[in-house]
């Protein structure tokens, strides 16, 4: 197909945290694989990001129609730092309006970018969710917007019944308080208590209320929905949301199937990345814990010990990803120092990895039985294309929900057993109202992490059902986007629609 003619996709990702990035990045190797031509249009230190994905998928063969623009971020006119251009990145909490005024500057200058001459005139504009001003401008272009959320489909059905019904009003309910999610058929059932509720429940009086309500505006305006996933994952969830919306919804997951993951030392850039494939070629088949909570995710200090002293004291050799490891106290560094592993001896049984790590090729790693995970819909995308069974740790956002589909739904998770979100998200070792973050308590203590992580690794009769399921998720997971499986269809008749 000549270019001109190619269906062109502007893929405009929310650019607050790397989590959004990396899946729209992945999504734009698996247009343009399928014969479309894409834009990915984001901020310059994303654009870093999401070019290495894009090399990555070129290396393996993969198609020449993907750029990366980068459009500057006014992270400066907002008042923030230059280079400030993620949430991860900012200084504190009270810094987070801050990074919304800077985002709104950005989607102007992203909007005169596309309006003018430089990009060819999109078919489609596939938009983060926080992007709410791509509608204004897909609309100024007379072409669909699409949106992508990076939930899952039974996570933004249950968003949907939330909104409709509105369980979470009821007068006399606590905030701890568990309500079941109405209007969901079996399998489902979820209850959840409101401080469980994914933030979009915010009351709509306060300042990022309001925000969240702009959010809900889009997704009703919107054409419809890209999800993460894939058809036969989320007992006929996506149907299920196409239904309750009204909307397209397009499955075309797991996006980070876009090409094998690569241990080529050319592309594992960093010493920890490559120290920690290392220590796990040393590992049986199947023995380690991977511990993860998601690009940005870190715990209060009390918790962070119980949890280090739980993955010590459990049978399996451990692979332990800790964020944020510079602003700990100097006792819980201490700690860490006596009773882990950092420079990756080959015989350790608790490595910790302080940097970026390639979650993706760890996962793909045969020493691999296990993911502790906080639910984050990504890594949870990522177990399930691995095949590996996972024990849910919830932080926040839509994760209570994820954890509930993983291990009452899907079968291939244990629980820990968290009831109360981890508010702790960012750098900033200060909150807006300048109190410090890290003196909250631990909710879960030492005994019940390790109880969970042993059961996680069981090898009885229960944690082979776990291991069957999970593989043969895996399996699922591949063939829906091998040629004529569910995924692979759904990108082909998006792309076939604008032809
Ligand atoms: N990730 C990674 N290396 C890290 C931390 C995270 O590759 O050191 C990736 C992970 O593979 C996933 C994403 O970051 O693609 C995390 O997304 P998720 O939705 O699970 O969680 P979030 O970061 O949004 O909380």
């Amino acid at each position: 197909m000549d270019r001109a003619a190619k269906p062109h996709f502007a893929l405009i990702p929310f650019t607050g945290t790397i989590s959004h990035v990396i899946p729209m990045a992945d999504l734009g190797c698996l247009l343009a694989a399928h014969g479309a031509e894409v834009t990915i249009i984001t901020t310059p230190v994303n654009a870093a990001i999401a070019q290495s994905r894009v090399d990555r998928a070129q290396s393996h063969g993969a198609t020449t129609t993907i750029t990366v623009t980068a459009v500057p971020f006014p992270a400066a006119d907002a008042g923030l730092p230059e280079g400030c251009e993620r949430m991860d990145l900012l200084r504190s909490q009270a810094e987070v309006p801050r990074f919304f005024v800077a985002n709104k500057g950005f989607g102007e200058a992203v909007s005169r970018h596309c309006l003018g001459e430089a990009l060819r005139r999109p078919s489609c504009v596939v938009s983060g969710a926080c992007q709410t001003w791509t509608l204004g401008l897909a609309r100024q272009l007379e072409v669909p917007c699409y949106v992508f959320h990076g939930f899952g489909a039974f996570a933004l059905l249950c968003i949907e019944h939330l909104y409709r019904h509105r369980p979470q009003e009821a007068a006399a309910l606590a905030d701890d308080e568990l309500f079941d999610v109405p209007a969901l058929p079996p399998p489902f059932r979820l209850r959840l208590s409101r401080r469980q509720l994914p933030p979009h429940f915010m009351p709509t009086t306060s300042v990022a209320g309001k925000a969240l309500q702009g959010i809900r505006d889009f997704d009703v305006a919107a054409d419809g929905f890209v999800v993460h996933t894939f058809e036969e994952l989320e007992s006929g969830s996506t149907a299920l949301l196409a239904e309750a919306t009204g909307k397209k919804v397009i499955a075309v997951g797991p996006v980070s199937l876009c090409c094998a993951p690569s241990l080529d030392p050319r592309l594992v850039s960093n010493d920890d990345a490559r120290r920690c494939m290392a220590w796990l070629d040393a590992k049986a088949p199947k023995s380690v814990v991977y511990v993860s909570f998601g690009s940005f995710g870190r715990m209060p200090p009390a918790q962070l010990m119980q949890l280090g002293m739980a993955l010590v004291a459990c049978r399996s050799p451990v692979l332990w990803l800790v964020k944020g490891a510079d602003s700990l106290p100097d006792d819980v560094k201490d700690w860490l120092r006596e009773n882990t592993d950092a420079d990756g001896v080959a015989g350790s049984k608790c490595l910790v990895v302080r940097g970026w790590a390639p979650q993706v090729a760890i996962l793909a790693h045969p020493a691999i039985g296990g993911f502790v995970t906080h639910c984050g819909w990504g890594s949870i995308m990522e177990a399930v294309a691995a095949g590996v069974p996972m024990a849910t740790w919830p932080f926040f956002a839509e994760q209570f929900i994820n954890e509930q589909l993983i291990v009452h739904v899907l079968g291939v998770g244990v629980s820990v057993g968290v009831t109360k979100p981890t508010e702790n998200v960012l750098n900033a070792t200060t909150d807006a109202a300048g109190g410090s973050q890290g003196e909250a308590d631990a909710e879960v203590g030492m005994e019940q992490v390790k109880k969970a992580m042993d059961t996680l690794m069981d090898q009885g009769p229960k944690g082979e059902e776990r291991r069957r399921k999970a593989h043969e998720l895996k399996l699922k997971a591949k063939s829906a986007l091998e040629k004529g499986g569910s995924s692979y269809t759904n990108l082909d008749n998006l792309i076939l629609s604008f032809l």
